[in-house]
């Protein structure tokens, strides 16, 4: 808010990432409007159980008369009026990118930055789902080339409006007091302006660059875009004069530019960190430069050493282990001596076993692949954390590959992302402390082929 005053701006908007960010810039600066979306907001009218308003029956175009006070549009037309508003990702791109409200304002700024990329892929990926084009009699196809599916769905667009156009017929004239039956018609009709929606997202897609396409079991299709670029670019186009984006964890390379769509206009502020280099320093300690070829050579060496570790630290502190994968996971509860003191996790009970550990339940030490982002170790919760493994992305994962194929620094960057990310996990303000271990040798390799990848807060911690 403060770089909004120094740059005079009339109008700003704020991205975050979560809606307790949102809050917390609300409590900061009570002036500014916060705009959360429709899931975040009961629907008022009578007899509608505990739909939000993202499945209410104005979303499929009813006219209902409680408008006028309901929250959510209360709030929105607020929004839309205040000149500084906090967004959180998902809210803003859906309303600026389909409903075209918030599109130009004097300065945009992305708060948690790292997360733009991904949070635009997420949003600019397509889900043709099988199950709701079966209601309507269409098949979804089983292409490879995103072009045939745009061939594909300009056939099937007609199909599909007809039908919305027929049932907006029937529902032209629609009492206040609503039928089971008129219910179910808008409902169809809701469905219908998704499936309308994602067709012509598929028509637009062989002119937003290349596409990553999978299919689900369920004769399903999903279309992710290999690279966000040209969608962010376009965001950043229609945003307004000024964006910036911020983030601790920013690589400060041009390859973040070009991630963004940027080529020219752009600059790097690199801000020094207030946090104490001392007190959360990364302790190289590489046992061996991992690769899958000596990964099970390697194996008990990387345990011993992390046991060392905790004997250090246990019982008095509590920390995290970062494993990279479920293999190496296995192997540490499997044959580490403190392996009663650790506790684990799988993709189903995730949530529940970090939730206890923050709440300082259970064995003092957290081993997970999964934990390099959006973990807040604060304070006591953890005091330590060991990096086993460097993050690299798998290469298992075809769409990893297409990009590593199309730009080869972007393996790199992407590994060098997931580390600084890491870093951060137990060092959340300067007056916190922890100490954080690397076992892995490729730390060496990344530091000195990619320098430029590496903030100045990390080569400072890094002893
Ligand atoms: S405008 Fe009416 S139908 Fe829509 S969410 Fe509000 S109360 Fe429900």
């Amino acid at each position: 808010m403060a770089l909004m005053r120094i740059l005079q701006a009339q109008t700003g908007f704020v991205l975050t990432k979560t809606k307790q960010l949102q809050t917390q810039y609300f409590e900061e600066f009570p002036e500014i409007q916060v705009c959360k979306g429709k899931k975040n907001y009961p629907c008022i009218l009578p007899n509608q159980g505990h739909k939000t308003v993202d499945e209410a029956l104005c979303q499929a175009g009813w006219p209902c008369n409680r408008k006028s006070y309901c929250p959510y549009f209360v709030d929105l037309k607020k929004a839309r009026a205040a000149s500084e508003v906090v967004f959180n990702y998902a809210m803003w791109l859906s309303s600026s990118q389909y409903a075209g409200m918030f599109t130009a304002c004097d300065v945009l700024i992305a708060d948690e930055g790292h997360e733009l990329e991904k949070e635009v892929v997420k949003f600019s990926s397509i889900i043709l789902r099988q199950p709701h084009f079966s209601k309507w009699g269409i098949d979804v196809p089983s292409f490879l080339e995103v072009e045939d599916y745009a061939e594909w769905a300009k056939q099937m667009r007609p199909r599909i409006s007809n039908g919305k156009d027929a049932l907006e017929k029937q529902l032209l004239e629609l009492p206040e007091v609503i039928t089971f039956e008129q219910e179910r018609m808008l409902d169809s009709l809701r469905e219908l302006s998704t499936l309308q929606r994602a067709l012509s997202q598929v028509i637009a897609a062989p002119d937003a660059g290349r596409w990553y396409i999978r299919s689900w079991k369920n004769g399903s299709v999903e279309m992710v875009p290999v690279w966000a670029s040209r969608h962010v670019r376009k965001i950043f186009d229609a945003a307004g004069t000024k964006a910036i984006v911020m983030s601790a964890t920013l690589l400060p390379t041009e390859q973040t530019a070009k991630r963004m769509g940027l080529d020219s206009g752009y600059e790097f502020i690199e801000v020094d960190s207030n946090f104490d280099p001392g007190r959360s320093p990364i302790l190289f300690q590489p046992v061996a430069r991992l690769s899958r070829k000596n990964l099970e050579q390697k194996l008990p060496d990387l345990v011993t050493a992390l046991d060392e570790i905790l004997y250090d630290h246990l019982p008095d502190e509590r920390g995290l282990v970062h494993t990279s994968n479920y293999y190496i996971r296995d192997y540490v509860l499997a044959n580490s001596r403190f392996a009663k003191e650790m506790i684990s996790h799988e993709g189903s009970n995730r949530e529940v076993i970090i939730r206890d550990f923050l709440d300082g339940k259970g064995p003092p030490v957290l081993v997970s692949p999964s934990i390099g982002t959006g973990f807040d170790g604060k304070g006591d919760k953890a005091r330590f954390q060991v990096i086993l493994k460097y993050p690299f992305p798998d290469l298992g994962d075809p769409l990893v590959r297409m990009r590593m194929e199309e730009d080869k620094e972007s393996y790199d960057y992407d590994a060098n992302a997931a580390f600084i990310q890491t870093c951060g996990r137990i060092m959340r303000s300067y007056d916190d402390r922890g100490m954080t271990y690397v076992l892995d040798g490729q730390l060496s390799r990344m530091f000195s082929s990619r320098p430029n990848h590496f903030p100045k807060w990390v080569k400072e911690r890094l002893v």
